[in-house]
């Protein structure tokens, strides 16, 4: 195989869309396993809805996802030159042709064929227009298009799609088609393809919502003289009533940016994110750099599209379950010291940070987050449900108040009574802390579950986690006695 170029051009309009993520993962993969190049195009060309933050925001989103290309940032407002240049070849060659159709004239074709139930295809009124007929329409100053000339004859654009197979589209169901603009500006389906042609792409990877346009784009590769890439197109991303998941209907749950506020792994995020749409052929879900690119093809993405699973009315589960499951996984098995930076970054930004814990705590830190990590799915779960651990300010759970302080309101006397049994012990640690619970409890004739459970809620403010005897130890026993001793505020009004 000659050489891989295969390109991510975005339209910089808005946010990273995790389809598009998908997109540029699925095109970094292919690349990575050929020894290939990734090219990033920023497709800017449409200056009223480009913007600044949302280039910054996508090369953001795929330095954060571990993306990286080979070339560019290339921007397609540098190229102008190149699409004036061929669509003017375009025009003097006889592939194209100068429209002068009004949009009222248009307009008003297009109404009658929808109400003759007709076709409503450009009807080729200009397409052959003599010269003098132009120049007379110019010398009026009337305004032109340009339109593509599609041969008028039997057949039609083939191609071999990497994964749909053969698509073949009649001729005679394209219209000529629009490449440049009144304004003389040539449009996206001109522009693309005369960069792909300059960037030398072997592989047009991208979502089957280019469909129609790749037909369209193969026949301005002919005409440019020019071999069209091989095209592989990737399903789209459904929700579960089968409609496009967009940020209109949806919010942001289909922007990067989102899974990053909510405390992902970057890696889990890319691993979610190539399976919704892709498959390895056996039953592995999770997969590193490595085997991911070991395991790639382009022919196993999946034909049919992918669906979305998310329910707006689980608050539990604030994207797809399947994205969170993954990211709880990473989060449980990847190098605890890996996760404690990763940690760190969220506990600054809730000022729950200690420089401590990267120094003389730094054992205690790494431990915690090891102790901790297991019930977690985000890392934002370490500030809020983990937040006990870091400050001494932190909410008790509802569910644990109830049922394992409330219920028993002596434990507002007991709790303090334990305290007091860990300030006298002469040496403070998991079995001395036990031994002494269950002493306790024994003298006060209650199981040993009452006050161990309390314990965990008014110390952690959960209602479950780590054996609680270690936990005693892990906290140590200036905070466990500390805690303890305060829990009568918890039976106040
Ligand atoms: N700028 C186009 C988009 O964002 C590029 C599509 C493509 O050719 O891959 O949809």
């Amino acid at each position: 195989m000659s050489e891989v170029r295969v390109r991510f051009p975005p339209s910089p309009t808005g946010y990273l869309h995790i389809g598009g993520a998908r997109t540029a993962i699925v095109n970094w993969l292919y690349a990575k396993k050929h020894n290939g190049k990734l090219i990033l195009r920023i497709e800017d060309t449409d200056a009223e809805r480009s913007t600044k933050e949302s280039i910054q925001g996508i090369i953001d989103g795929l330095n954060w996802l571990g993306i990286d290309w080979d070339e560019g940032p290339y921007f397609q407002t540098e190229f102008e030159k190149d699409h004036a240049q061929a669509a003017a070849k375009m025009l003097a060659e006889g592939n194209a042709y100068k429209c002068f159709c009004s949009k009222e004239t248009l307009e008003k074709k297009r109404e009658a064929a929808l109400a003759a139930k007709k076709d409503v295809k450009y009807d080729g009124t200009c397409r052959h227009l003599s010269p003098e007929e132009i120049s007379d329409r110019e010398a009026q100053g009337i305004p032109s298009v340009v339109r593509f000339k599609t041969p008028q004859k039997e057949g039609g654009v083939s191609y071999d799609d990497k994964v749909l197979g053969t698509i073949t589209r009649s001729y005679s169901d394209i219209e000529d088609f629009v490449i440049v603009r009144s304004n003389g500006k040539p449009l996206y389906l001109l522009c693309n393809v005369v960069d792909d042609i300059r960037d030398r792409i072997s592989h047009v990877i991208r979502g089957q919502d280019h469909l129609t346009n790749t037909t369209r784009q193969i026949l301005l590769y002919n005409a440019l003289g020019a071999l069209p890439p091989v095209f592989a197109h990737m399903p789209l991303t459904l929700d579960l009533k089968k409609a496009k998941i967009s940020k209109r209907s949806h919010g942001e749950i289909v922007a990067v940016q989102y899974y990053r506020n909510r405390g992902f792994i970057p890696w889990a995020l890319v691993n979610f994110l190539v399976l919704l749409g892709w498959s390895p052929g056996d039953d592995r879900e999770i997969f590193s750099k490595e085997e991911l690119i070991e395991a790639f093809t382009l022919e196993r993405i999946n034909k049919s599209h992918s669906i979305f699973n998310y329910r707006k009315d689980d608050p539990k589960f604030f994207t797809d379950p399947k994205a969170i499951n993954t990211n709880g996984h990473y989060l449980r098995t990847m190098p605890v010291e890996e996760i404690a930076a990763m940690v760190k970054k969220e506990l600054q930004a809730e000022n729950l940070w200690d420089d401590g814990y990267d120094g003389a705590k730094k054992e205690w830190y790494i431990k915690t987050i090891d102790l901790i990590r297991d019930r977690f799915y985000t890392l934002k779960d370490f500030s809020s449900l983990g937040r006990s651990y870091f400050s001494d300010d932190f909410e008790i759970d509802p569910k644990a108040l109830a049922k394992n302080l409330l219920k028993h309101p002596d434990l507002k006397t007991w709790l303090p009574m334990l305290a007091d049994r860990f300030a006298a012990l002469p040496t403070f640690n998991k079995d001395t802390a036990e031994e002494a619970a269950r002493k306790l409890a024994e003298e006060l004739d209650i199981k040993p579950g009452i006050p161990i459970n309390a314990s965990r809620a008014v110390i952690t403010g959960q209602l479950k986690g780590p054996s609680m005897f270690e936990l005693f130890e892990h906290f140590g026993r200036e905070i466990v006695v500390k805690r303890l001793r305060e829990a009568g505020k918890y039976f106040q009004e």
